[in-house]
């Protein structure tokens, strides 16, 4: 007997058989119950007819299904320009209502999530933000005036908790220092919600696979906020490289750097951070390397340097350079500094053309280049296009993943191969010598998000 996991609370809310089947007709991926939602591999996808999004709500009742491509619901305008030669048209499907939403607790309130997560909220389509966490009560109440969340779903890092019982919350979005992120994570499995956890995953893999089985344990989704791997630009690229556009890969170069000021902050702290520009901004360039390629290092060579009389570099490294080695021959040349002006870029190099993007990794202002061959002339090709706010695109994959019951795109385990990778960095700063990369004991990614649902 099969019978969908439930989406709220772990052991409520099955939805009975015959309301497996979207309105559309498309069916909607069910599996054995048994299992941790988190282990790879079971889920099956919905198919691209299911991006039939069930939403089901808290009273595990199915309460809407989104339109998709073909779908009746559908929203359709006459066309003014030709499909055969200008951008799609394509008039976004209407957002599920409220009450349809995933919703989520946000837990710290620093920069990322002041800035940017909390304003992306209003550009996502199936997330909703229904609780805060956050030590300082008067700024998490004058959020929360500004966010309509209720008074009563404001919690602190000692009442966490009690969110077991506010049935709204469906994920908590861990947007802590790094080193907190583990505990944090395996506190909200342990009450039953899924979690969506800021880069870097945690400070050690030790803690990262104590992330994973803690939500494998609890039934519950893990996934890491890799947000590049969700930016539409990065994915033209590595869609390029799997279509062999490139041709067989050579080199990735890449870069990430900024000034950090204050020496007291936690970045520079390591036991919060867990290094220094390596597990913060480095990561980006780690995991790019990888998610651009679809393929695992299997050597680094790396170098740290600490200056003896900066303030800031008591406890982690200012910066890093290290190069991957990958199997099938090419290697990834990357660098991250915490004392350089803001720098983000990377080149992927094929024996038949590249693509770059600088700048890369930000929020905004992203810009590619590819360089081909164009009629036998070495030519170079910008390429800009309209701009998406990545933070709602990743958060709604996360909600559309819950929804569907579904594993996220960047799971767990994601984020524990980029910290074993880190760990072999640091050992290679360490010794001066090449170290051994194990190969990940199966795939890291779960399913690729859906363009078409943004
Ligand atoms: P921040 O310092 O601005 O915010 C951290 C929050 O944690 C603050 O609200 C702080 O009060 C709270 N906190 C609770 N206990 C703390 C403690 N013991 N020490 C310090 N702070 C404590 O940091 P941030 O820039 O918002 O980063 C938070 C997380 O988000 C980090 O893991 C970081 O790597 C990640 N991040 C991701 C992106 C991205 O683009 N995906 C960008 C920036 C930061």
């Amino acid at each position: 007997m099969t019978q969908l996991i439930p989406q709220g609370q772990p052991g409520e809310h099955t939805l009975p058989d015959d309301l497996n089947q979207s309105h559309a007709g498309a069916a909607i991926a069910a599996k054995p119950v048994g299992g941790g939602v988190a282990r790879r591999g079971f889920l099956q996808r919905t198919g691209t007819g299911a991006a039939a999004l069930l939403l089901a709500g808290v009273t595990g009742k199915v309460l809407a299904a989104a339109p998709t491509p073909g779908d009746p619901n559908r929203v359709k305008l006459s066309l003014i320009q030709d499909p055969q030669t200008e951008q799609a048209e394509s008039t976004p499907d209407p957002a599920a209502a409220p009450d349809q939403r995933v919703g989520y607790a946000i837990v710290g309130l620093g920069r990322l999530s002041l800035n940017q997560i909390l304003p992306a909220m209003s550009q996502c389509k199936y997330s909703k933000v229904v609780a805060l966490v956050s030590g300082d009560s008067d700024k998490a109440r004058k959020v929360g005036r500004q966010y309509g969340v209720r008074e009563d779903a404001i919690y602190d890092y000692h009442t966490y908790e009690r969110m077991a019982d506010n049935r709204e919350v469906q994920v908590m979005y861990v947007v802590l220092p790094n080193g907190m992120h583990a505990e944090y994570t395996v506190r909200a499995a342990a009450i039953g919600k899924h979690v969506l956890c800021e880069k870097p995953m945690a400070v050690s893999s030790v803690e990262c696979q104590r992330m994973i089985d803690a939500c494998r344990k609890a039934q519950r989704f893990l996934m890491i906020a890799y947000r590049s791997q969700y930016e539409a630009m990065d994915r033209m690229i590595a869609r390029r490289v799997k279509e062999k556009q490139l041709g067989p890969l050579r080199e990735f170069i890449a870069g990430n750097s900024q000034n950090v000021g204050d020496p007291a902050q936690w970045r520079l702290n390591l036991a919060l951070a867990g290094g220094g520009p390596l597990p913060d901004v480095g990561i980006y360039c780690l995991n790019a390397a990888r998610f651009l390629s679809g393929e695992e290092p299997h050597e680094v060579i790396a170098s740290v340097f600490r200056p003896a009389d900066d303030p800031r570099f008591r406890e982690v490294e200012q910066s890093v350079h290290f190069v991957l080695r990958f199997p099938s021959g090419w290697s990834a040349t990357c660098m991250a500094s915490y004392a350089s002006h803001e720098s983000r870029f990377f080149r992927l190099q094929g024996a038949q053309g590249w693509a770059e993007m600088n700048p890369a990794f930000g929020y905004n202002g992203l810009q590619m280049r590819k360089g081909t061959l164009v009629e036998g002339k070495n030519a170079t090709i910008d390429i800009t296009i309209d701009p998406e706010n990545q933070f709602a695109r990743e958060i709604d994959h996360m909600s559309l993943c819950v929804a569907r019951n579904q594993t996220p795109h960047t799971p767990g385990e994601e984020g524990l191969q980029d910290q074993r990778i880190v760990e072999a960095i640091y050992e290679s700063a360490r010794s001066g010598r090449a170290v051994r990369i194990a190969q990940p004991p199966g795939p890291t990614r779960g399913p690729d998000p859906d363009e078409e649902t943004f």
